[in-house]
């Protein structure tokens, strides 16, 4: 069993400005325009990055000629090898952090966080006794031995059987294809305690949104009694937790029918009671104009959409959108009553994000107390030198 594709780097490159305190403090990307030149080589393809300028050695890691992040590196310690041991090792770091945040109520966490564990465009996601494997591009895929590390996993992880999901294309190709141990898609964990289940193959992401795991416990916490809307729901979690935590009702509103069909089972397989959740299988925008022309009014929303800003050229219309979300949230939010606003774009940050949330609030002639801002959880762990991997805002509101 390997776990890299190439156990050496016959590759060097050459620095044309000097990152190595950058590097140094963690944050492993060099983009393309700080190399010297760039050799012909397969993506993927391990290299050893020198500095600009006596040429010493700083970094070990894997080269990309077709990205603009066309190095990344995986070690800046001596010596500077990259090899299956120097793998093996990150991957037990990684897994021991995870069992000092989880006990056995929690079966469903990210094991593995690409950079965040320095293991560059590696990430891996449990649910119970399956991993879910995903590597971030062709490069990734270079350097990565998938089937090596599916092996691994199933040795030393506990786990018997192992997907690969490829990086998703817009809305097309983002089913999961077996590894090892081929079962039914759809598997049970637990979260908390509460069940939930993750479809590995067909479901978005790797199947289920684990990154809003403590948010989803907020929500919990602040659900007593109330009317709950949860927009953008996909399977129900913020839905469920809600329920769990004493609503009256719950509404789910998301566009795609399976998911809503999951939220509906979700709900029941944790034994709430079934006339206290609908799950409307219907646009989020065209619903949240058409209750606020209705005067409807919630004492909780939370407004959780997809990734609006995949890169820095959508950014403006990002900006548009939540802005929008915002508006509509506080209008049909009851005065007094809680609205989560969440952005997992990346390319948004927070400062942004909290004024687009204030200029929607506004607009709706309404004014906005934060009790929280909250992002990802501990085992979505990011380089502290890395701001910008810190994807996920998560706003949460008393609206007066
Ligand atoms: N809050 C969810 C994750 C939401 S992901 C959770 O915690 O699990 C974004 C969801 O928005 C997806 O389920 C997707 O199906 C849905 N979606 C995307 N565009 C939509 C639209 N225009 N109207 C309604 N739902 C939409």
């Amino acid at each position: 069993m390997t776990l890299l594709r190439s156990q050496s780097s016959r590759l060097t490159l050459r620095l044309s400005r000097d990152l190595t305190r950058s590097l140094k403090r963690g944050h492993p990307w060099v983009f393309v325009d700080a190399l010297r030149d760039l050799p012909p080589a397969p993506p993927g393809t391990p290299a050893l990055l020198l500095d600009n300028t006596r040429g010493r050695p700083i970094a070990a890691g894997f080269y990309d000629p077709e990205s603009s992040v066309t190095f990344r590196a995986c070690r800046v310690d001596e010596p500077l090898r990259l090899n299956d041991d120097w793998a093996a090792t990150r991957f037990e770091q990684a897994i021991a952090l995870r069992s000092r945040l989880f006990d056995e109520h929690t079966t469903g966490y990210r094991l593995f966080n690409g950079e965040g564990d320095g293991l560059p465009g590696l990430v891996c996601d449990r649910y119970a006794d399956v991993a879910v494997l995903k590597l971030d591009g062709p490069a990734a895929s270079g350097f990565w031995d998938i089937d090596g590390i599916a092996a691994w996993l199933v040795e030393n992880a506990g786990v018997e059987s192992v997907v690969e999901r490829r990086k998703q294309r817009g809305r097309e190709g983002r089913e999961g294809r077996w590894l090892i141990g081929t079962r039914a898609p759809l598997i049970e964990f637990r979260e908390h305690g509460v069940k939930f289940t993750a479809d590995v193959i067909n479901g978005q992401k790797t199947g289920f949104f684990l990154d809003q795991r403590d948010n989803r416990q907020a929500i919990r916490r602040m659900s007593r009694d109330s009317r709950v809307l949860n927009v953008f729901s996909y399977t129900g979690g913020f839905s469920v937790l809600a329920g769990i935590g004493g609503a009256k009702h719950v509404t789910s509103v998301d566009s795609a029918e399976p998911a809503i069909a999951a939220a509906d089972a979700h709900w029941l397989l944790n034994g709430l009671p079934p006339d206290a959740h609908a799950g409307i299988a219907v646009d989020a925008f065209e619903f949240l104009d058409e209750a606020r022309l209705n005067r409807r009014k919630w004492d909780v929303v939370i407004i959780d959409p997809p990734a609006f800003a995949p890169s820095e050229a959508t950014v403006a219309r990002a900006v548009t959108a939540y802005r929008k979300l915002a508006f509509n949230g506080a209008a049909i939010c009851e005065r007094g009553g809680l609205l989560a606003l969440a952005s997992c774009s990346s390319h948004i940050d927070s400062q942004t994000f909290r004024e687009a949330c204030e200029e929607g609030i506004s607009e709706a002639r309404r004014r906005a107390t934060l009790l929280a801002m909250h992002s990802q959880p501990p085992d979505h762990p990011t380089p502290l030198a890395m701001p910008e991997f810190r994807y996920l805002k998560f706003a949460l509101l008393r609206c007066e």
